[in-house]
């Protein structure tokens, strides 16, 4: 198992370096040799690190996945090379029809890659989430907030309007002065980011309360995600409806309701983050690959009781 689980890193790093060296022949641009090998090998050393640590600890895999890729996106791509990979930056290259970072990064993590992945860029790689993860409610105290949601998508028009106001009657020619716009709303939307993220998981007592109420990408994610090749599954006789999964689940997935209608994950909020998997003392928890889709949601909107 454990070896099957070491090769599957393997083959998940070969991919990533498969994609660099493509795009570094095809581009003739070696840094995207470098940038997906580095990415790549943060995956591995997660899945590595994910096969070798005992349950309790295999969150740690992930966080530190997590923080490598966060820290390059922001850190090196966005402050030091000046690079928007902010939602804003990405609207606004694609506008203009100029394949560069932000449009490879979205294509490839925030679109194309949720068909075989689904969310798991959130779980994985969110550099704003790789600090609020750090906080003490991983999970939920209580159920999700119902309509508070809206906020992502009233978020997501807000960003695609502005942008579209920016494109149409500001000098999307100078490309010196787009790219100073960019840098300056990376480095306030990030702040403004961090500053809600910590508030609202502090205030919900929710890690994640960014990702379900605030944060745009989700809006994007969501089309790709319920065709996704990797979905969580449990095994129906294996399972003793103990609930662990649900009471640890960050995202307030009810998972016993897919597996009684013998169905994947394939809710859009699941981000891949596997504590179902962790958790579950009777092994019935699987990242599985498969063929399906599902379009309803089951989420708990009501706080699991310890005792049930
Ligand atoms: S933790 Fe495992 S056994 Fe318990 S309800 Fe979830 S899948 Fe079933
Ligand atoms: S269903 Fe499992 S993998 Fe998906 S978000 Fe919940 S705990 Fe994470």
């Amino acid at each position: 198992m454990q070896r099957r689980k070491m090769t599957k890193s393997i083959i998940i790093f070969l991919v990533f370096f498969a994609i660099g060296t493509f795009l570094w022949l095809t581009k003739g641009n070696l840094f995207y040799l470098f940038n997906f090998t580095y990415i790549g090998l943060s995956v591995s050393i997660g899945a590595v690190l994910n096969s070798i640590l005992s349950s309790e600890k295999k969150m740690w895999s992930r966080k530190i996945t997590q923080l490598m890729i966060g820290v390059y996106l922001l850190g090196v791509l966005g402050f030091l090379g000046h690079e928007n990979m902010q939602i804003e930056g990405f609207f606004f290259y694609l506008l203009l029809g100029s394949f560069t970072g932000p449009v490879i990064h979205y294509f490839i993590a925030k679109i194309f890659g949720t068909l075989l992945f689904g969310r798991a860029y959130c779980g994985w790689a969110c550099w704003t989430i790789m600090i609020t993860d750090f906080l003490p409610w991983m999970k939920p105290q209580k159920g999700r907030l119902k309509y508070w949601g809206i906020f992502r998508y009233l978020h997501f028009l807000g960003v695609l309007f502005l942008i579209l106001i920016l494109w149409m009657f500001f000098r999307v020619n100078d490309h010196e002065y787009i790219s100073f716009i960019l840098f300056k709303c990376l480095i306030i939307g990030n702040l403004t980011y961090y500053a809600i993220a910590i508030i609202l998981a502090t205030i919900l007592k929710d890690n994640r309360a960014f990702c379900k109420y605030a944060c745009p990408i989700p809006v994007l994610m969501k089309f790709g995600t319920p065709f996704s090749v990797w979905k969580i599954k449990i095994e129906k006789n294996k399972c003793t409806e103990c609930r662990l999964c649900e009471k640890t689940c960050p995202m307030n997935i009810k998972l016993l309701v897919y597996m009684k209608s013998n169905k994947r994950i394939a809710s859009t909020e699941c981000i891949a983050c596997q504590q179902c998997v962790n958790i579950c003392p009777e092994n019935a928890v699987q990242y599985t690959k498969g063929f399906d889709f599902e379009i309803k949601q089951y989420i708990n909107y009501n706080h699991i009781k310890k005792s049930e």
